[in-house]
């Protein structure tokens, strides 16, 4: 069994801002809300995400006899207020699978465990256990808030059929962002979806992203040109405007990294 304390000292040794340690388990809450956003079209040209579905849901069926999935946090920080190049926050630091990918695997290493080092590339719901993990909580635009740099990170996990000693407890929506929606109101496109507050399972369902109205699709992913009824707002890697008025973004100040 690997002590959870160990694995948290470890990665800070590594250089992550932040580990958390979920049992590996199935994500049933979260299905439904991602078949509703399949079934909208609102994955756009993303057709892998049709892919692997119950592989994003069930870590289990990734590595078999998996029992933790530790989650890991590298914060990146605010955009560059001298910038002027329209590129987003994320955009202006190192490529990040080539500065994650070799930390996952020397976490791993160091640990002397087997298991799937997933970056990106491996069909996992990223946000969601790091939610698991107790490493924030899932916004209304659809990305994992940290209590300490908001959604300026970048996430990776280690899926493992070792035991652990602790798991974290999480809270995967919070009710700040229920009330809140300042995200929802900065989008020039109407990306993301207005609030319903009747049940929690259609607040679940409101926290989505329609890509074909996102301008960081398009700036991006290149399939198809930007629509000319929205607006990119200057922007031409990325964008940054639901991030920027999040009040737990504003908190985080300065460039990290
Ligand atoms: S990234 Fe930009 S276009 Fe996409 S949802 Fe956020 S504010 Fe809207
Ligand atoms: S702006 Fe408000 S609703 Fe949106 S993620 Fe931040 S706290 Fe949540």
């Amino acid at each position: 069994m690997l002590n959870s304390a160990d694995i948290k000292r470890m990665a800070a040794e590594v250089g992550f801002d932040a580990c958390g340690i979920a049992r590996a388990d199935a994500l049933t809450d979260e299905e439904y809300p991602l078949r509703t956003w399949l079934a909208r079209g609102w994955h756009a040209e993303l057709q892998y995400m049709e892919r692997n579905v119950e592989k994003r849901m069930d870590p289990r069926l990734l590595v078999e006899g998996a029992r933790s999935v530790i989650c890991v946090v590298s914060a990146y920080g605010p955009p560059d207020p001298d910038r002027t190049d329209g590129v987003a926050a994320y955009a202006q630091r190192r490529e990040y699978h080539e500065v994650m990918k070799p930390m996952l695997q020397e976490l791993k290493a160091r640990l002397g465990i087997d298991g799937k080092v997933c970056c990106d590339t491996v069909p996992i719901s990223d946000k969601h256990w790091a939610a698991r993990a107790g490493l924030g909580w899932i916004g209304r635009h659809t990305l994992l808030v940290t209590p300490q740099w908001g959604s300026w990170v970048n996430l990776g996990e280690i899926v493992t059929t070792e035991e652990c000693s602790e798991y974290s407890e999480h809270s995967e929506y919070s009710d700040f962002c229920s009330k809140c929606g300042r995200c929802v109101a900065a989008c020039p496109n109407q990306a993301l979806a207005p609030l319903k507050q009747s049940s929690n399972q259609a607040i679940k369902q409101s926290y989505m992203l329609n890509l074909n109205r996102c301008t960081a699709y398009y700036t991006t992913h290149h399939q198809r040109p930007m629509p000319t009824d929205l607006d990119a707002h200057g922007y031409t890697c990325g964008c940054d405007l639901c991030q920027l008025a999040c009040p737990f973004n504003q908190k985080v100040g300065g460039k990290i990294k």
